[in-house]
C-alpha cells in the first residue's frame, strides 16, 4: 500500500483515520458521485444539475439526482414530477423522470410542494443520510447531488459523509460571486474533495433576432476566476428563456443538451483518471 498522504478521498483503505461515510444499502451500487455546488443561491445550480443529469442520461448513462437543497428544493419541478416518493418499511423508491432519471427530493415527501421546510441543520443532515442510505438507487453510473448553496452545515455533512468523486462549482459572471466561488472552493479543498471545474451560468444572452451576444452581467469571468483558483474552466452557459420556460413547464428533458456532450466526455475522463490513480495507490 502507498504511504498515507492523508488524502482520504483518493484512498479506499479502511484505516482508523478514514472518514465515516454513510452506508449505501445492499441493493444499490453507485459508480460515481458528483456534487454540484455554488456559493450563493439563484445562480442556476439546480438548473445546471438537471441539465447535466439529462445530458448524461441521454448519452446512455444511468443517472440519479439527490436533491440536497432541502430548504429550497427545486429539482422535481423542472422534471414535472409531482407524485410523492413511495417505499416499503426498509427502502424508499425514487421517482423516475420521463427519461428514467431517478430523483429523490424532500419536496416529494411534503404534503404540499410549497410547504416550507423549517428544520435545523442536524435534522436536515438526517434527511440527507436517509436519502443516501435508504433509497433504492439500484445501479447508477452517476449520482448528482444538488447541494444547498453556501458552506453551511448540510454542505459540510455531505462533504464529510458521502464519498464524492468531485464537485462542480457553478457561478455567474458577477464580481461578488468570485469571492463566493473562493469559499466553495476552499471548503472542497479543506475536505480533500477534488474540484472538477467551474461552470459559468447566465454568461450571455443571444438576441433571437440578430444573434448579437449580450453580456448582461458584464464580460465573462470564467477563465479569469478559474485561473485565480487554479481550477478547470468547464463551460459558459447562456441565459436562455426557452430553458426557463421548459423548467416552468416541467419539461427540462426536452431541452437540447448536445452542447454539453464534450463536457460529459471531460467529466468522464477526469473521474476515470481519479479512479485509476486510486487503484494504483491501493495496488502499490
Ligand atoms: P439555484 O439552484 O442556484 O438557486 P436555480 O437553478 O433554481 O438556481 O435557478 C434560478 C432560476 O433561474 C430558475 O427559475 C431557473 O429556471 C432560472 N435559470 C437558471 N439558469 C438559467 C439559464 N441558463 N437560462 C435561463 N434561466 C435560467
Amino acid at each position: 500500500m502507498a504511504e498515507c498522504d492523508h488524502n482520504c478521498s483518493n484512498c479506499s483503505s479502511k484505516c482508523e483515520g478514514a472518514p465515516k461515510y454513510f452506508n449505501l444499502n445492499q441493493f444499490s451500487h453507485i459508480k460515481h458521485i458528483i456534487g454540484v455546488v455554488s456559493g450563493k443561491g439563484g445562480v442556476g445550480k439546480s438548473a445546471t444539475t438537471s441539465l447535466l443529469a439529462t445530458a448524461f442520461q441521454k448519452n446512455g448513462y444511468k443517472v440519479g439526482i439527490l436533491d440536497a437543497d432541502i430548504t429550497g428544493p427545486s429539482i422535481p419541478k423542472g422534471f414535472g414530477i409531482k407524485d410523492g416518493i413511495k417505499g416499503n418499511e426498509n427502502l424508499m423508491f425514487p421517482q423516475l423522470t420521463k427519461l428514467g432519471i431517478k430523483i429523490v427530493s424532500i419536496n416529494l415527501l411534503l404534503q404540499h410542494e410549497d410547504d416550507p421546510v423549517l428544520w435545523r441543520g442536524p435534522v436536515v443532515g438526517g434527511a440527507i443520510k436517509q436519502f443516501y442510505e435508504d433509497v433504492l438507487w439500484e445501479d447508477l453510473d452517476y449520482l448528482f447531488i444538488d447541494m444547498p448553496p453556501g458552506t453551511g452545515d448540510v454542505a459540510l455533512t455531505i462533504f464529510q459523509s458521502v464519498p464524492l468523486d468531485g464537485v462542480i462549482i457553478i457561478s455567474t459572471p458577477q464580481d461578488l460571486v468570485q469571492m463566493i466561488v473562493g469559499k466553495a472552493l476552499k471548503m472542497a479543498n479543506m475536505m480533500n474533495i477534488p474540484v472538477l471545474g467551474l461552470i459559468e451560468n447566465m454568461s450571455y444572452i443571444k438576441c433571437p433576432n440578430c444573434n448579437t451576444i449580450i453580456e448582461p452581467f458584464g464580460p465573462s469571468k470564467l477563465v479569469e476566476i478559474a485561473n485565480v483558483f487554479n481550477i478547470k474552466p468547464l463551460i459558459k452557459m447562456p441565459i436562455d428563456p426557452n430553458l426557463t420556460a421548459l423548467i416552468d413547464k416541467g419539461c427540462i428533458e426536452d431541452y437540447d443538451t448536445n452542447y454539453l456532450n464534450d463536457l460529459i466526455k471531460l467529466i468522464n475522463k477526469d473521474v476515470a483518471h481519479k479512479i485509476k490513480l486510486k487503484k494504483i495507490e491501493v495496488d502499490s
